[in-house]
Formats: structure tokens, sequence, C-alpha cells
């Protein structure tokens, strides 16, 4: 029975499926397997042919096999934690069959005694006997078994056997989708059909063809649903009319004239485009990306200050209240005196707390800066007309979403990341945004000088930070990161503090995931006035925070990090004017391949190259921010391998968009790839 064009049998859940108890789907659930499509892309590892059956003399150590034996004799130890054991035959010779952690009724049940039974599983030899241990695969009827099956990486609690029956009920009644591909593009995997594809993943002859045709087309499938969906959300928000925001240069040179630099042309570009959003009648939702330190508060102050002045309200919300301090502070400065700007923070007094309720209220605070406390339910707005979230690279798209519809259809949004990442990744992560990018660094910048060190030159190190801070600069001081233990991670930050608490007496301090939110700002506010010399942290260095007056950072066990992340870490550094420098520590020598590495970072300040560097040598899954971006998780496609396929999704939804296509038959890939409600409002 075949379900033509009905998509619904793939997203019904596994009680559609015969065979399929309740255990069974418990066990799939906590796997994330809730539908029928799920399960299709829990792909073969590598296959068993269960149809060859081995002689016992004939069999090969630690190889699987198939062997069709008579159990003899059970041997139930009644000492706790010994395996059970079946002694079983055949015309040619002896096996054990082991059963760990197993109970009598179930070995007696699957291994009943002289019955001819077919067994599978790796074959080992202990005291010159062979022995296997809990064989994969049982069966009593040997007509079922004299075909090829599927080895998937099982799930505790799912025979392979079951296993394969569910996936070949799947394929048996996968429905007939219409094609939603145009022809072009469809001929570029040489028509390969969807059904037909899906069969052929789960062929083993075709495990792991990633070339082939049919799996380019489920790869690109995967990856144009992804770009469509965000595509789609972002022409929705485009489409919402707004207030426009008045432009004038008054904005612009009240700021500049403060500032004893000049904007880098990125940063002019990047404020043309969100000032071309902000006059516009459709509601902005941008993101300016930047490198860390590449300036992008000036670029959201200068925009803030051109919404005021077109007497709305606006809103900047950062991760960590002294980042958000720094920003309110700056704006202190640069913006018109009289002009009320507030910041919101745990600490104010709850009187005040209460003074900038009122007065947002009534529109008398002009800008607010803040946590995300700012979008508490009892803080109200009078007229909010722009939102700015800093280093928001937490967020994923529907969190996104959620936040445009915040402030109503009134309010701009603007985002700000400090998260460069690869340029085929941008449109599956950001493809909901408008994107201005900041490439070019304040010219006065100089570029830190990066130096690869053993641990055991300890002595240098330290002699190198008593000479800068002799000199009045700060120091950074990254502890190693211990991957099996954050217990240890904690234990190695205090060892170093009071290390260099003996050399550097009353001078340093310590961060590190244990200590409360409170006392971290507390301390973090210390550093920033120079009340320490040494910060010693775990790597959580809060990100954005400009500590001016840092000049080095210590990088303990570099290699680690990934090297976005690397690099992000050295941006602590080299705000000033003083030269500054990033100093890596390895264990060990470094391998040809971390060497590498460290090149990469010795030899470029480009967080978009680096960044591009580290998916090459690291796959995307590993890279900063990406995981957290909350961006989907490929089931098939691979951004480096598939680097094509997500260039030419680009391209094609490009076309969509400006020539206006109508969707509607993309439905049934929309439905099937991106199962969340997002669909019911954009198609
Ligand atoms: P980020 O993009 O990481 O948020 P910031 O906005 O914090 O960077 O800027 C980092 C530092 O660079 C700040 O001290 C800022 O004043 C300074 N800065 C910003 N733009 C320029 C520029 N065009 N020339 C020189 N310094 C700049
Ligand atoms: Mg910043």
């Amino acid at each position: 029975m075949k379900n033509k064009n009905n998509y619904d049998y793939l997203l019904s859940d596994l009680t559609k499926l015969n065979g399929v108890g309740k255990k069974t789907m418990d066990i799939l659930k906590k796997k994330k397997v809730n539908t029928i499509f799920d399960l299709l892309w829990r792909l073969p590892k590598s296959y068993t042919d269960r149809s060859l059956v081995t002689k016992i003399s004939d069999l090969q150590i630690n190889k699987v096999q198939t062997i069709r034996i008579i159990p003899a004799k059970y041997q139930f130890p009644r000492v706790r934690n010994l395996p059970n054991r079946v002694n079983c035959s055949d015309e040619t010779g002896k096996i054990d069959c082991i059963f760990f952690h197993s109970y009598e009724g179930y070995v007696r049940k699957i291994l009943p005694l002289n019955q001819e039974v077919t067994i599978s599983g790796k074959i080992t030899s202990f005291k010159g006997k062979y022995q296997i241990t809990n064989p994969t695969y049982v069966s009593k009827d040997s007509s079922l078994i004299e075909t090829v099956h599927n080895k998937y990486s099982l799930t505790e609690g799912i025979t392979e056997k079951n296993y394969n029956k569910i996936i070949k009920q799947i394929l048996e009644n996968l429905p007939i989708l219409n094609e939603w591909h145009d022809k072009e593009i469809l001929e570029r995997f040489k028509n390969e059909s969807w059904n037909e594809s899906i069969i052929k993943l789960h062929d083993p002859e075709n495990i792991q063809n990633y070339k082939a045709n049919f799996y380019q087309r489920l790869a690109y499938d995967e990856i144009f649903a992804s770009f469509l969906v965000n595509s789609e959300i972002r022409k929705k928000i485009k489409k919402i009319k707004k207030t426009s925001k008045k432009i004038s240069d008054n904005s612009y040179n009240q700021i500049i004239n403060k500032l004893n630099f000049k904007l880098t042309n990125d940063q002019k570009k990047s404020l043309t485009d969100i000032n071309k959003d902000l006059s516009s009648n459709s509601k902005m939702f941008r993101l300016l990306q930047g490198d860390v330190g590449s300036g992008k508060t000036i670029i959201a102050l200068i925009s803030a200050l051109s919404v005021i002045n077109s007497n709305f309200q606006v809103a900047l919300m950062a991760p960590t209240e002294i980042l958000a301090r720094q920003h309110y502070t700056l704006a202190k400065k640069l913006f018109p005196e009289n002009l009320s700007i507030e910041l919101l923070s745990s600490k104010s007094e709850n009187l005040d707390k209460k003074r900038i309720i009122n007065e947002l209220k009534n529109n008398k605070i002009k800008m607010i800066f803040g946590t995300h406390a700012i979008f508490q339910k009892k803080i109200l707005f009078n007229k909010l007309g722009y939102i700015i979230i800093d280093e928001q690279h937490k967020f994923g798209v529907r969190q996104r979403k959620l936040l445009s519809d915040k402030g109503g259809d009134n309010c701009d949004v603007l985002l700000m990341s400090a998260t460069p990442i690869p340029r085929t990744l941008t449109m599956s992560v950001y493809g909901d945004m408008d994107v201005s990018i900041i490439r070019e660094k304040p010219n006065n910048r100089k570029e830190v000088k990066t130096y690869s060190k053993l641990e055991t030159k300890m002595d240098d190190v330290i002699k190198f930070v008593k000479k800068e801070i002799t000199e009045g600069n700060q120091v950074f001081w990254v502890c190693p990161l211990i991957e099996e233990s954050k217990k240890l991670d904690h234990q190695s930050s205090v060892n170093k503090y009071m290390y260099l608490n003996k050399i550097f007496p009353n001078k340093v301090a310590l961060l590190h995931g244990k200590i409360e939110n409170d006392e971290k700002e507390e301390i973090l506010y210390k550093f920033l006035n120079k009340k320490y010399s040494i910060l010693v942290s775990t790597t959580i260095i809060e990100v954005g925070i400009d500590f001016p007056n840092a000049n080095v950072i210590i990088i303990e066990n570099a290699n680690k990090f990934g090297l976005s992340q690397l690099h992000q870490l050295r941006g602590r550094v080299g705000r000033g004017n003083k030269q500054a420098s990033c100093i890596l520590m390895f264990k060990s020598n470094l391998s040809v391949n971390a060497k590498k590495r460290i090149n990469i970072l010795k030899n470029s300040n480009d967080g978009f190259e680096i960044s591009e560097e580290d998916m090459r040598l690291r796959g995307f899954g590993d890279l900063l921010g990406f995981k957290q971006s909350g961006a989907k998780n490929f089931r098939l496609a691979d951004p480096i391998q598939n680097e094509d396929l997500f260039i030419l999704a680009e391209k094609q939804i490009k076309k969509i968009e400006q020539e206006n296509i109508n969707i509607e038959k993309y439905r049934p890939l929309l439905k099937l790839y991106d199962q969340a409600d997002i669909i019911n409002d954009i198609v």
C-alpha cells in the first residue's frame, strides 16, 4: 500500500508502525526519535551478511560471523557478575555463548536446549575455546536470516533484528511525494527522487557513499529547507509596517565630535545599512557581525541616538551586568548631557528600580541598559522603538523571532555578535536576518603578538609577566582546561592562583565557574579598575568587556581550545595603544597538526578567516558559538564536504526572494524537515 503524496505517514508517531510497542517507543523517544521521519536518519553503520553461515571449524577470530548451533548445556553461576554461559556445538566443533547481565529466563528462551538456533556475533577465543559474547542476532527461524542485514548503531534495548524490521517496514510504506525541486536543480542530482534516495540511503551497498547523487540530493534537501525557513521568517518580519525614524547628521555629529578617532569604512557602511532600515517603513531585523574589538558599540550608540531623537525609546540588552554598565558609562559620555538614560542593575536599590520602571512607562527615560532583566513583564515602555542586543550568539532562530515580536511593530531590532562564522554557515545560522559585517579593525590597533611556549619554560613566562606588571600592564591568565572534569578545572585554577599569588602577593585575582555571579562581576570590576594586575580564570572571561589596560594573555593547555576560541580569548587584550602579547602554553612538543593550527593563529588576526580554517580542521560541530547559536545540526549535510551545495542553496533562495516565487510546492519539504510550528505561520 503506497501513500501517494501524503507525508502525514512520515510525520506520524511510531504507533503507526507494526510491531513497535510502548517499550521500544520509549527507548526511541529518549533518543529524540518521535516520528517515522526521524527514524529514517538513523543510518546503517556497517552491515553484516547474515546469509553466510559458517561452520565452527571454519570460524575466524575477531570477525562477526553467523553460525548454526545446537545448545547442549547451561551454566548459570551463583556468583554475581559472572556471566551466564551456554555450551553449544555444530557437527564440526564447539563454542560457548556468553551472556553478561542477562536473566536465566532470557537465555533459556533464546537458546533452548537441543534445538538448532542461528546466531551471529563477534567470535573470540578464550583458553583455546571459541566464544561468542552477547550474540547480536538470534533466530530459530533460519529462513528469516537468509538476507543481508544492516547493522545500525543500536539503541540499548532494541535488537538489531527488530530494528531492521522497522526500517524495512517504513521503506516499504514510503509515500511517493511530488518533486519539490526545480528541474535544473534536480538534474544536478541525476533526477534522483526523494523516495528512491531514501531507499538507497538504507541500502547496505551504499553505506557512506557521500558522493553519490542520492546522498547529495538528500543533503541538499536539508540545507535548502533550513535556508528557506530562515528566509521566510525574514520576509515575514520585513512585511511588518512601522513608523519610520528620522535620521539626521545631527545625532551622528553629536557623538562623532566627542570621539578622538574616525570610523572605519566598514563601520560607516554598517551604519548606513542600519540607518536605511531605521528610516524605512518596514521593521528592521539586522545582525551586526564583527570581530572582537571591531567597534560595534559606537555604531549601536549612534543609531540609538537617532531613534531617541525621533522621539522613541531604546533598550540595550547585554549578557552581563558589567558589560551593560560599560555600555551605559560610554553612552553617558557620548550622549548629550540632558538626555535621560539609565542602567537597570540587580544592585539598584528598590526605590531606584521603582522610579526607573515608572519613568520608562511615562517616557521620561529615553534609553535603558541592562541584562535580560529589562524584558521582565513589569517593565513597560511608553514608546519603545529600538532594541539592541549585544553578544547574542546564545540565541537561536526561534528565540530571536520572539524577541523581534517583543517590542511591537514599531520596534526595530539590532543584534550584535563577535563570533565570526564561516561563510557557508551564515545562511543557516543567521539567514533570518539581514547582516552587516565589520571586517576591518580600527587602524590604530596593533596586532597582538602571538607566541607558543612549553610549560617547562614557565620561568621565562613569569619573568615576562613581571616586566609587564612593572610597566603598569595587566595580565589575563587562562588556566588549563581539563576535559574530563569541571572539578579539576576549578582545582587547576585555584592552584595556579596560589602559585602566582606567592610570586605576586596581593596582585592576583581568581575567577572560576563556581564563583557566584555577583561576586564574579565584583572581581571583574576590580580588575577593570586596576585593583589587581593578574586575573587567573578558567575560560570564562566575559565576552565584550573592554579592558583597555590588559595587555597580556597567557593561555595554558592551549591545544585544548579551538582556533576560534583562542582568537576570541586573544581578543581580550590589545585594546589600548601598547603592544599586546598572547602566550600559548603547551604541555609537550607540538604535533605537526597542532603546529599548523598555531601558525594559522600567529599569521592571521581575522576572525572570519580563522573560523574557516577552524572548521576545516575540526569540523563545524565544534565551532565556537555554533552549537549555542541554535542552528540546526544537519543530519547528512556537511558544510565542509558540501560547500557547493550550501552555495547552490543560497543562490536558489536569492532567486526565490528576488523573483517572488511561490513556495507552496516546498510545503512537504518544509513540513518534513522543519517540524516546528513556525511552518504554519509561514506557508
Ligand atoms: P566590539 O566590536 O568588540 O564590541 P567595541 O565596540 O567594544 O568593540 O570597541 C573596542 C574599542 O575600540 C573601544 O575602546 C572603542 O572605543 C574603540 N574603537 C571603536 N571604533 C574605533 C575606531 N574607528 N578607531 C579607533 N578605535 C575605535
Ligand atoms: Mg562588544
